[in-house]
């Protein structure tokens, strides 16, 4: 089956209902089912609802924008379906559908504008930056910060990433010569870029050890993933053509453009593509472009030697626990390399389900529905905790703000976060 024929069926809501075969194996690694044990609230319930919508059966109102906005979009079910239903995109369809209905709730939609504009996300930062302070207390060993205060969808003690003066972007000049040989590109996400700022330091140390030249990229917008998952398609697709012209402009010198983010690597190589499903040139064109984007650690790994280089480092004392990103390994099929990288240098001790979803969930369950991904962040919490691991590590950021907060409500504070990236880098100093 072609591609082209896949997403056209897939899209056909009515089709991917009549397609489950009802068997159940997605019930029992369901994030959402785990923590709300409701049909409805299932990968089946979800394509079943879908079905009925499109045969005129269901209206899209306020219940059903609560059922469809339950989903972490965690892939796990599409994982085990022996149909391989691609429940997570019915879903992302769903909700455009619901947005274009009920509207973005305004914050929101603030957030979508600053994502669309650098220089007015830059300005909100520095702006946040420099009163952060007034409603939360910073720690500025986890790049975190708690809210002194009760605020509508934001509880007193909350922890949040904090913000950084002056982003990784603003930090260096757009090209950095480290010997001239070969050169990347890197896309660093909004996270990285504001909040956890020391991943793309330590990126660019371990390029500058490889002799490998970095394009900062200055001109890249934010990915558009928080947008894609909320149904704001104007959003997505505004900030979608825009990387991929400005990718298209880059010159055939660089080699790759690396991501030290799996939900962005994954936004920008697969998901475009899905969203351009019914943009045949725009399709195109992303896969094209996007052929070049691999997560940093993939890249490193297979197309560098920093592996040997590591073997010839230090052993580190601290055990490492390695927790796998929805969007690397299930979507992008990255989880070796980052594990092969570190575990030159640190003890690797898994914990019992490195893949079960973290519990990020997006905006919407980051705010609305914070109870449900506090939920799903206890059982991550604890299974990391029983490793008795010094850092726990994954390559996401989104991941490390909800692994953060989830480590923060179960009192485990002897366990750091930190981006293979960042281990790599302390490594190589030693
Ligand atoms: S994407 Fe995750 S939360 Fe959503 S239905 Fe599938 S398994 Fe459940
Ligand atoms: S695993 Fe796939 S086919 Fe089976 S019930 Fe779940 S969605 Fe349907």
């Amino acid at each position: 089956m072609s591609v082209d024929k896949k997403l056209d069926e897939i899209f056909n809501f009515d089709k991917t209902a009549d397609d489950c075969v009802k068997c159940g194996k997605c019930i029992p690694v369901c994030t959402i089912h785990k923590v709300n044990a409701d049909e409805v609230t299932s990968p089946r319930g979800f394509i079943d609802l879908l079905g009925a919508y499109k045969r005129g059966h269901l209206e899209l109102d306020k219940t059903a924008k609560d059922i469809f906005e339950s989903c972490f979009l965690c892939t796990n079910c599409v994982d085990v379906c022996p149909k391989s239903l691609p429940t997570d995109m019915v879903i992302e369809q769903a909700r455009a559908d619901i947005a274009q209905k009920f509207g973005i709730a305004w914050y929101k939609k603030l957030f979508f504008l600053l994502l669309r504009h650098r220089w007015l996300n830059d300005l909100a930062f520095k702006l946040g930056w420099a009163f952060q302070t007034c409603g939360f207390k910073i720690k500025s060993d986890i790049d975190s910060m708690k809210s002194r205060f009760n605020l509508p969808m934001l509880k007193v003690d909350r922890l949040l990433p904090s913000l950084r003066k002056t982003s990784f972007l603003n930090a260096y000049p757009e090209n950095i010569d480290n010997g001239g040989k070969r050169k990347v590109a890197i896309f660093i996400g909004c996270l990285a870029n504001y909040n956890y700022r020391s991943i793309g330091d330590s990126l660019l140390e371990i390029l500058d050890v490889l002799e490998i030249d970095a394009f900062l990229a200055k001109d890249q917008k934010c990915c558009g993933a928080p947008a894609y998952f909320t149904g704001d398609f104007d959003t997505v697709d505004y900030n979608a053509k825009h990387n991929i012209r400005y990718f298209e402009s880059l010159g055939d010198d660089i080699e790759a453009i690396i991501v030290p983010e799996a939900t962005c690597s994954a936004m920008l190589k697969i998901d475009y593509e899905h969203f351009f499903h019914d943009q045949p040139d725009w399709k195109a064109r992303a896969k094209s472009v996007m052929s070049k984007v691999y997560m940093a650690t993939e890249w490193l790994q297979n197309h560098t030697d920093l592996e040997k280089i590591l073997e010839e480092k230090k052993q580190n004392t601290r055990i490492v626990t390695y927790h796998d990103p929805c969007h690397a390994r299930k979507m992008q099929g990255v989880y070796q390399e980052p594990r092969n990288l570190i575990s030159k240098n640190y003890k690797i001790v898994e914990m019992s389900d490195p893949n079960a979803c973290c519990g990020f969930g997006g905006i919407t369950m980051q705010t609305e529905k914070h109870h449900f991904a506090k939920a799903a962040g206890a059982p991550k919490a604890a299974m990391i905790e029983k490793t008795g691991a010094d850092v726990v590590s994954a390559e996401c950021s989104a991941c490390r703000m909800q692994i953060n907060a989830s480590m923060d409500y179960s009192g485990n504070e002897k366990t750091v976060f930190k981006n293979p990236i960042e281990l790599i880098a302390e490594a190589l100093k030693k």
